[in-house]
C-alpha cells in the first residue's frame, strides 16, 4: 500500500452516492507535506516527458497542481468555471458536468496562456466519470498544444472515466485507484 492509499484509509470517509470525502487532507484542509509527496511521485512517473506547463481546473485541483509544479519547475494554468461568454474569441471554452454538484459549468482558459507549442501535464484531484478531464482535454485540443500526460490523485476505478480516457491513448497515472467502496461499512478496496 502506498502513502496515499494509507492516508485514504486513515482519513477518507465514504459517502452515499459514490462520493469519497477527503476534506481533511486534500480538498478543504490541505496537507502540504502530503502534496509534496504527490508532486514528487508525479515527477517520477512523468520523468521522461518534456513538460513545460501544468493545466488543472478550479478549485480543488489548484493546490495539488501548484505543489506539483515546483517539482517540474513550470507554471500552472487553471481552467475557470465562468459565466462570461466569449465575445472577442480570446478564450477557449467548453462545458463540464460536475460530478459532485450535478450542474453544468462553462469552463474557460484565456488563449494567451496555452500556446500550440506547449507540452502539457493535466493534473486533477479525482477522476470519476471523466467529464472534467474530457473538458480539459478538449480545451488543449482547441489550442493545438500537446498532452504529455494526465496525473490524478484518486481515481474511482469503478466509474468509467479512466477506461475511456486511456482508450484514447493518453498516459493516465493515478496515485490511488479505488476498486470499490461501501458507504455502509466504510470499506475501501484499492486496485491497480
Ligand atoms: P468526473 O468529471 O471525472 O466525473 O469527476 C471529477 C471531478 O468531480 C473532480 O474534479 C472532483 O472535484 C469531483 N469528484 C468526483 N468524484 C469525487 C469524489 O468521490 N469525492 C470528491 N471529493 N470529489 C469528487
Amino acid at each position: 500500500m502506498n502513502f496515499l492509499e494509507e492516508r485514504i484509509l486513515k482519513d477518507g470517509v465514504v459517502k452515499e452516492g459514490n462520493v469519497l470525502k477527503v476534506d481533511s487532507f486534500l480538498n478543504h484542509q490541505m496537507d502540504i507535506s502530503l502534496f509534496e509527496q504527490i508532486g514528487a511521485e508525479f515527477k517520477r512517473r512523468f520523468a521522461d516527458k518534456n513538460i513545460n506547463k501544468i493545466l488543472t481546473i478550479e478549485a480543488s485541483g489548484i493546490g495539488i497542481a501548484a505543489i506539483t509544479a515546483r517539482h517540474f519547475d513550470v507554471p500552472v494554468v487553471f481552467a475557470k468555471k465562468a459565466k462570461s461568454i466569449n465575445i472577442n474569441g480570446e478564450i477557449y471554452q467548453t462545458e463540464v458536468e460536475s460530478f459532485t454538484h450535478k450542474v453544468t459549468n462553462k469552463v474557460i482558459v484565456a488563449k494567451q496562456f496555452i500556446q500550440p507549442t506547449d507540452r502539457i501535464l493535466i493534473i486533477d484531484d479525482f477522476l470519476a466519470n471523466g467529464y472534467a478531464m474530457r473538458g480539459l482535454i478538449e480545451i488543449i485540443q482547441q489550442s493545438k498544444a500537446s498532452i504529455e500526460g494526465i496525473g490524478i490523485v484518486i481515481e474511482k476505478g469503478f466509474q468509467q472515466g479512466g477506461k475511456v480516457i486511456r482508450e484514447h491513448g493518453y498516459q493516465v497515472e493515478s496515485l490511488a485507484i479505488i476498486q470499490s467502496m461501501d458507504a455502509k461499512t466504510g470499506e475501501i478496496v484499492f486496485g491497480k
